[in-house]
């Protein structure tokens, strides 16, 4: 816990708040001083950012502003003391080489790609990059892999934080690991190449590959892992478990591995537990916490939470309290009852569950829940609301619906305007329709991806 407070002061103090130009400026407008923010309650009071708050006008652009910007006499301020002497020595050893090393620490030198509503990218040092592959070997633990497992990567070749993170992982515990692509062929033509022992597969199209694999006649005999990367819902491990069964492969290993949007390490379930305790985190490296998804502020009463991020002793892009989108059930700080590991466990994962990609009756976009909840939270004209998604009956197009009961001396129909220019303010689109509901009328069926937002589909 003390090293924990300490990573967290350093992050925050020494990191974040002097050299990223945009949390500088944020904690200024909240009025916060760094050392108040830098410790484990300090940042539990930090409201919540996501890539909404960062770039309101969904231009990816913003999001440059939240790399650190380092320079040599800051580095001398802020680095940590055996960093510095070492940096300091090799200045006057070798000159050159102390820039070399600033460098290694505060470059950006790596970028992957991340986002839910907007795609943005995030940017690594070759010191961050370390952290990752070291990261990695643990995961390679936690997931019972070792140095003789063979893997194939069949994840679509952009560069994501997920494939980053997996080829590091296999770097930094010695497997030899195979990127063919996502594609049916060049998989199957990979699995005849290299005896694999593990496949890393998109979580949603996992079952669907697996058979398209028999079907192409490829070896899946050797493979005694499946890792589902982007984590995994129920139907979706129930779905592969079945697939394996049809190809022949009934003992085969179901887990899932997880890196949150705009993060950079993956998090995974224990071999152990084969998926049932949750995916394991790593304490030196992050703070995982939950706030209330429709306030992105501490979490209050029952209903799905969303899962927050603080990265500690990662430069390049820098996350406080940032919101992945991703809702949970919970955060479990006691040892996994499978595997005994002391690590914080995330448990009841549903990835991305508060950005849909919606079939509006405009057209296809991601719809971010949390941009419209936001246009809603605390006026003055509502008394209470719902969100509500729903599937049109006239012409199956997916609809937003927003149920609203205005304020006892508020007009109705001018709350209804007002409601549909907020939302769009906020969520980049308008409601399909807002509803004037009388006190006590709201609708209450649905899936809760919030305490007031409802999902019928
Ligand atoms: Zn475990």
């Amino acid at each position: 816990m003390k090293q924990r407070e300490a990573a967290v002061r350093s992050q925050v103090v020494d990191a974040v708040a002097p050299f990223s130009p945009w949390w500088k400026a944020r904690l200024k407008t909240l009025g916060r001083k760094a050392a108040d923010v830098g410790s484990l309650a300090g940042l539990s009071s930090l409201p919540a950012v996501g890539e909404r708050d960062v770039c309101p006008d969904g231009d990816p652009a913003g999001m440059a502003a939240l790399v650190l910007q380092g320079t040599e006499s800051g580095f001398a301020l802020h680095a940590e003391g055996p960093v510095l002497r070492r940096a300091l020595a090799s200045r006057l050893a070798r000159p050159g080489s102390y820039r070399a090393i600033v460098e290694a620490d505060t470059r950006p030198t790596s970028f992957v790609w991340a986002g839910l509503g907007l795609r943005y990218p995030v940017a690594s040092t070759r010191s961050d990059l370390d952290l990752v592959a070291r990261a990695g070997a643990r995961l390679w633990q936690v997931l019972g892999l070792t140095r003789s497992d063979v893997v194939v990567n069949a994840l679509p070749t952009t560069p994501t934080a997920s494939t980053r993170a997996l080829e590091l992982a296999a770097l930094g515990a010695g497997s030899p690991l195979l990127a063919p692509g996502d594609d049916v062929e060049a998989v199957a033509g990979a699995l005849r190449l290299v005896p694999a022992t593990a496949l890393a597969v998109s979580a949603s199209v996992a079952a669907q590959l697996l058979d398209d694999l028999d079907e192409a006649g490829a070896v899946l005999d050797t493979v005694r892992t499946v890792l589902l990367v982007g984590g995994a819902y129920d139907d979706e491990r129930a779905a592969v478990r079945e697939a394996l069964q049809r190809v022949g492969a009934p003992e085969c290993a179901v887990l899932a591995v997880h890196v949150p949007e705009g993060h950079r390490v993956l998090w995974g379930d224990c071999r152990e537990s084969g998926g049932r305790t949750g995916l394991h985190t790593y304490p030196d490296l992050e703070v995982v916490q939950l706030v209330d998804p429709e306030t992105g502020e501490g979490a209050t009463g029952s209903g799905p939470l969303e899962v927050v991020v603080t990265q500690l002793g990662f430069r390049g892009s820098a996350l406080l309290r940032w919101r992945t989108g991703d809702l949970a059930t919970g955060i479990d700080e006691t040892p996994c009852p499978s595997c005994g590991r002391t690590v914080p466990r995330v448990t009841g994962l549903r990835p991305g569950a508060l950005v849909l990609p919606l079939d509006l009756r405009t057209g296809l976009r991601q719809v971010d829940l949390r941009g419209v909840s936001a246009a809603l939270v605390g006026r003055a004209d509502l008394v209470d609301w719902r969100i509500v998604i729903g599937r049109s009956a006239r012409d199956d197009s997916d609809e937003v619906l927003v149920h609203v009961v205005p304020a006892d001396d508020a007009d109705p129909a001018e709350v209804a305007v007002a409601v549909a220019r907020d939302v769009r303010a906020a969520a980049g689109m308008l409601p399909t329709q807002v509803v004037v509901a009388e006190d006590g009328e709201l609708p209450a069926e649905g899936a809760h991806l919030g305490q007031r937002v409802l999902s019928r589909q």
